[in-house]
């Protein structure tokens, strides 16, 4: 799949542990997102958008470990009600 905006994103489904939707990592300047095969479609929809989201934000370009930026975000995503 190609999006909009030119950059290579390479999508697969496939089996990972329970705890985890999704992942992405950069490889010779491809994306590839890995999502959890045992998600529902909505799910999985929904995961695609999240590794998306970190593309876009440059996650992968920063010096910060991806867990970091993991825990950052999600730290983000629960306390923006506050
Ligand atoms: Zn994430």
């Amino acid at each position: 799949m190609e999006l909009v905006f030119g950059l290579d994103v390479i999508c697969r489904s496939t089996d990972m542990p329970m705890a985890v939707k999704g992942a992405v990592k950069k490889s010779n300047g491809v994306y590839y997102i890995y999502i959890n095969n045992r998600l529902c479609e909505e799910e999985q929809a929904l995961a695609v958008a999240h590794e998306i989201d970190h593309i876009v934000s440059g996650d992968l370009e920063t010096d910060y470990s991806a867990a970091q930026v993991e825990k950052y975000n999600h730290y983000m995503e629960a306390n923006k009600n506050e």
